[in-house]
């Protein structure tokens, strides 16, 4: 067993997108079986409703992490989309939740790693929203509601998003330069891990400061490995 990391996000798994789960589950039957430990940075699911949703589109890739959680650690961390993967899928699938931020530290490096949105901040409307579905009073209420009724839930607030999107610039919808900075601080951390933004690269800062985005899946896999001899290498198509 290698003391490989690997880092991924952003799958955004839909029954309407059938080649991306596939994409997945041959990242997770083949390359991540060699990996020590997977950490899975956000928006796996396009969308989860409550782990009673019987979301038969992702069995075959739940019975798979539940396989490969047998030989490899596995880490989840919520996205904007799946934060309400709770508990009793993580402990089906054999995740260990993590909170937001979590610490790592790479042979002296300290790495801090987030989803993405929380360093959004220049859109105030997505983090008024965030902070509002991220309270454990809206999210017991929600997930008391019948399963059709949080799906057209869902849905709405979904066409919402689309429609305010729109309007908004690329450049509020990517990280703010304070806000980096301040994870940075706040963390004592060298190299920030998120992924969100959905463009994938290594920015590099000065102090050798950097910060890795993982990039979103589609039709090959994007992810971030690790290991001791090699440090970081971002895999993604539009990189390589
Ligand atoms: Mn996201």
């Amino acid at each position: 067993m290698s003391g490989e990391y690997l880092f991924i996000s952003d799958c955004h798994l839909d029954a309407s997108r059938p080649e991306v789960s596939a994409t997945l589950v041959d990242f997770l039957e083949k390359r991540a079986l060699t990996a020590r430990y997977l950490y899975i940075l956000g928006d796996l699911f396009e969308v989860w409703l409550g782990d009673d949703d019987p979301a038969p589109e992702h069995q075959h890739v739940i019975g798979l992490l539940r396989q490969l959680g047998q030989s490899t650690d596995i880490f989840f961390m919520a996205g904007n989309r799946d934060f309400l993967l709770g508990k009793t899928l993580a402990d089906a699938t054999n995740m260990t939740l993590l909170d937001e931020p979590h610490l790592l530290l790479l042979d002296n490096t300290r790495v801090v790693l987030v989803h993405g949105d929380i360093l959004c901040t220049d859109d105030h409307d997505y983090q008024a929203f965030r902070s509002m579905v991220r309270a454990p009073e809206w999210q017991s209420t929600f997930l008391a509601k019948p399963l059709a009724e949080r799906r057209q839930i869902a849905a709405r607030m979904r066409s919402y998003s689309v429609d305010a999107m729109a309007q908004k610039s690329m450049q509020i919808m990517d990280v703010n330069s304070a806000a980096v900075q301040n994870c940075f601080r706040d963390n004592e951390a060298s190299t920030i891990i998120h992924g969100h933004t959905h463009r994938p690269a290594i920015h590099a800062y000065d102090s050798n400061l950097s910060r890795i985005v993982l990039g979103d899946w589609g039709q090959e896999p994007s992810y971030l490995s690790w290991k001791p001899e090699q440090g970081f290498e971002l895999h993604d198509p539009r990189i390589d």
